[in-house]
């Protein structure tokens, strides 16, 4: 019954639906510059794994690369950083795994259902050591810095996305407001560069 309604209504009249991220696709929560921190959860019903922010995140943003946790059917993550003394895990620490050891972020994830709660880069060299990723979309907490560009936009087709949706998708990220870029946004690319020329020195 359901399907012959689905039939009798073309797909096609329709707007099609761009499941960006959840937290952006009915538009950006503006940036509350009072807000000084908060507490992300995992997904668990029981026994959820808690981290304490104690302040406001930076550089927040969107992203296509196939690391990032993304919630379910989602095309992106959302991610911003924040300092790591400012990242505390407040409960259930022993159900934290890192995802992939190999690579330069660790990412913590719950084991049990999964979210990642936080990024830490252990190379001291990186340009980027220092500052912890959260996924600020676990929090109850409303006004975490708003995210305002999509890093590795092109990265969806490595994922699976086909190319002549790219288009569609470039559109929606600047009608929510964000520039699409393909890496990371000119002024962390000019971050990691200066970071880079200074190390030569
Ligand atoms: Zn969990
Ligand atoms: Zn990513």
């Amino acid at each position: 019954m359901l399907k012959l309604f689905a039939k009798l209504f073309n797909r096609n009249d329709r707007p099609t639906i761009i499941n960006i991220h959840p937290a952006v696709n009915r538009g950006i929560t503006p940036t509350n510059n009072t807000l000084n921190g908060g507490k992300l959860q995992c997904h668990c019903r029981l026994n959820k794994v808690t981290v304490s922010l104690e302040g406001q995140t930076a550089h927040n943003h969107i992203c296509g690369c196939s690391k990032c946790w993304k919630p379910k059917d989602a095309l992106f993550s959302q991610v911003a950083v924040i300092p790591r003394d400012k990242v505390t895990v407040t409960a259930n620490a022993d159900k934290l795994k890192v995802v992939d050891d190999a690579a330069v972020i660790k990412r913590f994830a719950c084991k049990d259902c999964g979210v990642h709660m936080y990024g830490r880069i252990k190379d001291t060299n990186h340009p980027f050591y220092g500052l912890d990723f959260v996924h600020t979309e676990l929090s109850a907490e409303q006004g975490w810095s708003e995210p305002t560009f999509a890093a590795f936009v092109s990265s969806l087709i490595e994922a699976g996305v086909d190319p002549k949706e790219m288009g569609a998708i470039r559109s929606r990220i600047e009608e929510l407001g964000m520039e699409p870029y393909d890496c990371l946004s000119p002024a962390l690319m000019d971050a990691i560069a200066a970071h880079v020329a200074q190390q030569k020195k």
